[in-house]
């Protein structure tokens, strides 16, 4: 009758780690190697661990990564202009903690996004809020907003945000009002909160992306002060995966980079 009335109290309280491990607990306790506090704290472990990966699941829900890919994922030898000791110190997070940025540049296919993707979810299993948006995508929001009148509340969901990706900044350029609320988000969001951005532009050609040069400087400034920039020059993964399957030839592959 307890063992019920345990499991019910257990379930009313939404105590699904403990339950789940009610019965493997209770039986080892039964032969008598531990005492009742032990089981007690075994109990409370398993609820611990199952609200921190519902959580970790939730966040990766609502992140918005595109795709779930790791570092482990990545084949570095494939890419030799990346410095995996800078990759790895990236992933220690430290720069996160510090409130600084990482630029991730170089042409398509390289892992720009993969690398922004595995750095976010390991982000989340800190329990870091993380949110991954596309750039032209990014920018919509802001302009609707702004018009909407909720631009404040709007960089304020942006400035909780502990670490913002902004993926593929240049394949179009943003216009005026755009560049604007862009620049305006990335000066809220200075020295508070991290972001990582990725692009297929040098930073040179910055300034076309926001057709005006005073404000491209003033965002490169914010972006760059505390920034790890990883420029990498190298073949694209997507067409030598192409290649593999016959449906292009060799010279596109080897075409100069970045
Ligand atoms: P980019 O954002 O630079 O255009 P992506 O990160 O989208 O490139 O990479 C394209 C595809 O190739 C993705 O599926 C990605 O996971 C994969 N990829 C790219 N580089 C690597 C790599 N070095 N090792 C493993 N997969 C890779
Ligand atoms: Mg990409």
């Amino acid at each position: 009758m307890a063992y019920e009335k345990v499991r019910e109290l257990m379930e009313s309280l939404k105590l699904t780690g403990m339950m789940n491990s009610l019965d493997f607990s209770l039986h080892n306790w039964g032969k008598g190697e531990k005492d009742v506090t032990e089981l007690l704290e075994e109990l409370l472990l398993a609820e611990v661990k199952e609200k921190s990966e519902r959580r970790y699941l939730t966040a990766l829900k609502y992140s918005g990564l595109p795709f779930h890919k790791t570092l482990e994922e990545f084949d570095f030898s494939f890419q030799p202009s990346i410095d995996r000791k800078q990759i790895m110190e990236l992933k220690s997070l430290r720069f996160l903690y510090e409130k600084e940025n990482v630029v991730l540049l170089g042409p398509p296919g390289v892992g720009k996004t993969h690398l922004a993707v595995a750095l976010g979810m390991e982000a989340l299993r800190e329990g870091k809020k993380v949110y991954f948006v596309n750039a032209i995508s990014l920018v919509d929001k802001l302009k609707k907003a702004f018009s909407e009148r909720r631009f404040e509340k709007t960089i304020g969901y942006f400035k909780s945000i502990e670490l913002l990706i902004v993926d593929e900044l240049g394949y179009l350029p943003l216009e005026n009002e755009g560049a604007k609320l862009f620049f305006e988000l990335v000066s809220e969001k200075y020295e508070k909160g991290s972001i990582i951005l990725t692009s297929n532009r040098g930073f040179a050609e910055w300034n076309r992306i926001f057709e005006d040069e005073i404000l491209a400087t003033a965002v490169l400034d914010r972006l760059l002060h505390h920034c790890t920039i990883v420029n990498i020059r190298g073949k694209s993964y997507r067409l030598r995966e192409k290649q593999k399957t016959g449906l292009i030839g060799t010279q596109l592959i080897s075409s100069p980079g970045h």
